[in-house]
């Protein structure tokens, strides 16, 4: 098969998917369910029936893109990502993968190749937790992670319901549906932007996705007790901030000493109670943020950092409580899918490098569901979540160009 990318077509698409947005180019800001979000998903919807696939969108807005293959019992072949930015992103995150996937679509159409499972695009929807305060809502909700019972119970930052939000952005019927039935899926492929430097620094055009890192965050309040920084003695102090400073370096010794690169820890909040120059602080907030390839390891470390703060609350005589918001599994790619980007890359003589998303995707979600893998391209310096967030045009084409390959092959 030779396959031919519209690089015109897909570049202005981009470009056009990224004019609707709240904040001011280049800059991208495109939450959930806003105005704009809606105006975003109307385009695509209308790009998406331009194509002539039927699409279908569930209570949460997920919305899927099909391709009626020539046995409609077979599973489906999925491809998709999210197009919902945080404030003051690029247009480049999500996007690549979801209009990638719809060019890859295109080029099969075009190319008069004919499918006998059907393919599927697939939007995402709230990959990023700005509004909720959960990352990919959509594909927790339709892989069964989250229940729609808890979903339900999650509210906005103006403290209105997941449930009146979607609503009234027109997104009817039940939660419930939102859950994709076992053996829906034949294969699912995430193309996406690496956000990260390895691949532009080994000028290796594509990266293949083996293994997906999955997070466990941990809230942590610290109290101690106040007072005047010049009137309490030293002697007589139980400083919160002191206590947080030797679990922020326990927290980075934990992960360090794990035996593994993939291990990484971050304390990225630190809320200081008063925050007076002249007050002994009397209450800490950290919030810590543990990630890994694998389940065992890193739990590992979160227990490290819990007898660590049992050890600290001790010697230091302040309360820690701690509090494990979530602990997402890990989750390896399928070795099938793998395999198939592989030949797709071999086949077009582009190198590939196998490698390990640290930030976590729709994907990992999906694996709990369907055989997955994720196909990333560079993007430069590593740089996304910020407005010069930048993949280069024929990598772009590159990694569209393997994915419409390697769906081909899956859904024959
Ligand atoms: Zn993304």
């Amino acid at each position: 098969m030779s396959l031919t990318i519209d690089r015109d077509r897909l570049l202005s698409e981009i470009d056009t998917l990224a004019s609707f947005s709240d904040a001011e180019a280049p800059a991208v800001t495109r939450i959930v369910f806003t105005p704009t979000d809606l105006k975003a998903r109307q385009w695509m919807k209308a790009r998406c029936e331009e194509a002539g696939l039927a699409v279908r969108q569930d209570a949460v807005g997920n919305t899927f893109a099909r391709w009626n293959g020539s046995d409609p019992t077979a599973p489906v072949v999925g491809t998709g990502s999210h197009i919902d930015a945080i404030p003051n992103a690029g247009k480049f995150d999500g996007v690549v993968g979801v209009l990638g996937g719809l060019e890859s679509i295109r080029a099969l159409q075009q190319n008069g190749f004919r499918p006998k499972h059907s393919i599927e695009l697939l939007i995402f929807t709230s990959e990023e937790p700005t509004r909720f305060g959960i990352g990919c809502l959509g594909s927790r909700l339709l892989s069964g992670t989250l229940s729609a019972d808890a979903a339900r119970k999650l509210t906005d930052n103006d403290g209105v319901t997941l449930d009146e939000v979607r609503r009234r952005a027109g997104f009817a019927g039940e939660l419930e549906q939102v859950r994709l039935p076992s053996g829906y899926y034949e294969a699912f492929i995430e193309l996406h932007i690496e956000q990260g430097p390895l691949l532009e620094h080994g000028r290796t055009p594509l990266g293949i996705v083996t293994k997906i890192a999955a997070p466990a965050s941990l809230r942590v309040l610290i109290e101690g007790s106040g007072g005047h920084a010049g009137g309490v003695l030293m002697r007589d102090r139980k400083d919160a901030l002191c206590a947080a400073a030797e679990l922020i370096l326990a927290v980075e010794s934990a992960a360090r000493t794990s035996g593994a690169i993939d291990t990484v820890a971050t304390v990225g909040i630190c809320d200081v109670f008063p925050g007076a120059v002249n007050s002994i602080p009397s209450r800490v907030r950290l919030s810590v943020d543990v990630r890994d390839t694998e389940l065992q390891r890193r739990d590992k470390v979160v227990r490290t950092i819990e007898t660590t703060c049992e050890s600290i609350s001790a010697k230091r005589k302040v309360s820690i409580h701690n509090e494990l918001l979530n602990a997402d599994a890990p989750a390896d790619c399928a070795p099938a899918i793998i395999e198939a980007l592989s030949q797709s890359c071999r086949k077009h003589e582009l190198d590939f490098l196998p490698m390990v998303s640290r930030a976590y995707h729709d994907s990992l979600f999906v694996s709990r569901i369907a055989p997955v893998a994720m196909l990333f391209i560079p993007c430069r310096n590593g740089y996304s979540h910020r407005p010069d967030e930048y993949a280069a045009p024929e990598d772009i084409v590159r990694g569209t160009l393997v994915l419409a390959e390697t769906l081909a092959v899956l859904s024959t």
